[in-house]
């Protein structure tokens, strides 16, 4: 992706696609620590504009709360100011994006103007009655964004981060089992089509992302490897 205006200069471009509570987020976090990547999660530069209150934070707060998606118009403007920073240049991982049709044209357009083309959508592929214990348990630390879980994954030493040692530890106003089944509902209708949508450019791969973190780490690992390769 050219860091120019609209246009962007991204060395790679993978997606990670799946539900709420897929591992999207720490995937791709893993992902960039491991390979250099930059992981660009729509829903973190979201909660930023919320929370500095912007005018496209202020116009997303509501949906965003009751588990809605956010406009393409508002996702798009955001992802482009943030493509165009240089640290882009290093590769992304979409976290989180494009989540409906109109987005994934928007990023094709994108790429295509850049003469860049999508080096992977990997598909975490997860069973819905799963995601409520995943989400209803999750939590991240206030300073670095290093993910946690009451039940899969506690920091090593009780109160601090294993990667800043902060000890502040936040949780998501919309990790709640009321919206959670709004935002697994919006996944299925509007999300869930873009797996046939790359599928059909070549590009998609399937990871099952049931078993543990180190695991499926692995398997995206490999993917990311061998295209690189
Ligand atoms: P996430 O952190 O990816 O779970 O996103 C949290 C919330 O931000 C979602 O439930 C949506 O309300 C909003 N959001 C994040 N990314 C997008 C997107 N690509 N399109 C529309 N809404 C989004």
């Amino acid at each position: 992706m050219s860091a120019a205006g609209d246009t962007m200069t991204a060395s790679a471009v993978y997606i990670l696609l799946g539900p709420p509570g897929a591992g999207k987020g720490t995937q791709a976090r893993m992902l960039q620590d491991k390979f250099g990547l930059v992981q660009l999660s729509t829903g973190d530069l979201l909660r930023a504009a919320v929370k500095a209150g912007t005018p496209a934070g202020k116009q997303a707060k509501a949906v965003m709360e009751e588990g809605g998606l956010v406009s393409d118009e508002i996702v798009l403007a955001i992802l482009k100011d943030r493509l165009a920073e240089p640290d882009v240049q290093r590769g992304v991982i979409l976290d989180g994006f494009p989540r409906t049709t109109g987005q994934a044209e928007a990023l094709d357009r994108l790429l295509a103007e850049a003469g860049q083309k999508i080096d992977a959508a990997v598909s975490l592929e997860v069973e819905d009655a799963a995601m409520v214990t995943r989400i209803s348990g999750r939590y991240t630390c206030a300073k670095c964004g290093e993910g946690y879980h009451d039940t899969f994954k506690q920091p090593a030493r009780a109160g601090a981060c294993d990667k800043c040692g902060g000890s502040d530890f936040t949780r998501r106003a919309d990790d709640n089992a009321e919206t959670v089944q709004t935002r697994l509902d919006a996944y299925h209708a509007q999300t869930a089509p873009l797996i046939a949508y790359y599928d059909r450019r070549g590009v998609l791969a399937r990871v099952d992302a049931m078993g543990d973190i180190p695991a499926i780490a692995t398997a995206l690992g490999a993917i990311v490897q061998r295209i690189s390769a």
